[in-house]
């Protein structure tokens, strides 16, 4: 924090670092998710909408596997599987599309908006789920709202999934000129929670969320509207959300006491808050976080991280781990580089990291054997071959299904990176 009067300014650098090293760029075989996968965390966070995968088996069996499935409640997400005769065009997928829409917002009248989410094999065989929309729209509305978005897997990552379903609802917010903090990205209940006492505690507001608990509740946007970013992977609803008058606040991501200081202190910065209010209402709860992770500190400091690119939380989780635990960071991949979105991260990653952007599975498997790190973050389907080559890995995708933003989830999400390493040590005593 400065110790200047007037605004709160965390004094991070803005330039150097890897804001201007070259990024090595690969373009080959991926190991990826598909954007289906966010289905599991947006059913939960948009309680009234439902998600209907139009897609085959394997999808179905994705989705199910992911999600779990919830024998005590009606799930809020399902698959129109595409048969044989669909895929072969033997058979009207939209009639029976309409048919399968009917029945369910028959059976279920809770549901207030039905996501129609495409997927490889509805893609494949070009089944048009806009005009799905319009046409059961013209049915259905205005008791539910149809809208449709793609979570195929072809040439996408999984976290894109919510970046679809949100630009999908970009053009159904509201316009309003009214000032506003709109904070951008799925956060667990209880997260913004804590955030919305420390907002209040600063006296920013009003502030409102992208996407919001509730479907019918959407956030309106506008000249007024200033956004708040929350996950690093819906570069195009945050487009999208410009392109409709708002204004972006640069700031680093809410993980670990730094970045959720540094991510406060934006929003504070904007809203005029004092500076020495600001110290007062977040400087306890900074140092809480740092005490939380004094207990990691001596499993992860100076250890080697390697990540592969999977979730596109990759480089602020890489700041997070160096800066606040003394990580090393070997190389930091991310499916998509998006400056807009991580411009603020990039200078508080060392020079020396090797930043890559994209994927070549073989080559980068062959840079992680030749590098030998403590530490691998990567998906699933890497992560059992490298743990039998003898490598400890984490599996990305766990990072979205946890709480790690905030203050209080700082120790949470440095203990996610120590389990894998304390577990070995366990095993080889
Ligand atoms: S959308 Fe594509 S990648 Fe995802 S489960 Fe279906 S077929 Fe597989």
């Amino acid at each position: 924090m400065s110790d200047r009067p007037g605004l709160p300014v965390v004094e991070l650098p803005t330039s150097g670092g890897c804001a201007d090293v070259p990024v090595l760029k690969e373009r080959g075989q991926r190991e990826v998710f598909c954007g289906l996968t966010g289905i599991v965390w947006l059913h939960r966070k948009l309680q009234d909408a439902f998600f209907l995968v139009v897609g085959s088996r394997t999808c179905a069996h994705l989705i199910q596997s992911a999600a779990g499935v919830m024998i005590f409640a009606e799930p809020r997400f399902g698959t129109a599987i595409l048969t044989d005769r669909d895929l072969a065009g033997m058979a009207d997928a939209n009639d029976e599309l309409d048919r399968v829409c009917a029945t369910l917002l028959e059976r279920r009248p809770d549901i207030r908006t039905l996501f129609l989410v495409g997927s490889c094999p509805s893609e494949v065989i070009k089944l048009d789920l806009a005009k799905a929309a319009e046409r059961l729209n013209a049915r259905v509305l205005p008791r539910v709202r149809v809208v449709n978005y793609s979570g195929s897997g072809i040439e996408t990552t999984f976290t894109q999934g919510e970046d679809n379903a949100l630009k999908a609802l970009v053009p159904l917010l509201p316009a309003s000129d009214e000032r506003q903090l709109l904070v951008v990205g799925t956060l667990a209940d209880v997260v913004e929670d804590q955030f919305a006492r420390l907002f209040r505690q600063l006296g920013i507001g009003p502030v409102r969320h992208f996407p919001p608990r509730r479907s019918t509740d959407l956030p309106p946007v506008g000249p007024g509207t200033r956004l708040l970013l929350a996950q690093p992977f819906n570069g195009e609803a945050v487009r999208a959300l410009l392109a409709r008058g708002a204004t972006l606040l640069p700031a680093p991501y809410p993980f670990g006491g730094e970045g959720t200081t540094a991510w406060l202190a934006a929003a504070a910065a904007e809203w005029n808050v004092n500076a020495e209010h600001f110290r007062q209402v977040t400087q306890p709860l900074h140092e809480r976080a740092r005490k939380g992770l004094d207990r990691y500190r001596a499993t992860l400091e100076g250890k080697r991280l390697f990540f592969m690119p999977d979730s596109q939380l990759e480089v602020p989780l890489a700041r997070f781990l160096h800066r606040e635990l003394g990580m090393q960071l070997v190389e930091v991949g991310t499916p998509y580089l998006d400056r807009q979105m991580v411009g603020a991260e990039l200078p508080l990653l060392p020079a020396t990291t090797t930043l890559s952007e994209g994927q070549d599975v073989e080559r980068q498997l062959d840079r992680v054997r030749a590098a030998k790190p403590d530490l691998t973050v990567c998906g699933l389907g890497l992560a059992n071959p490298l743990e039998r080559e003898g490598f400890a890995t984490k599996w990305s995708i766990e990072l979205v299904f946890t709480p790690i933003h905030g203050y209080d989830q700082a120790a949470d999400l440095a203990e996610i990176f120590a389990r894998p390493l304390l577990r070995r040590e366990r095993l080889t005593v």
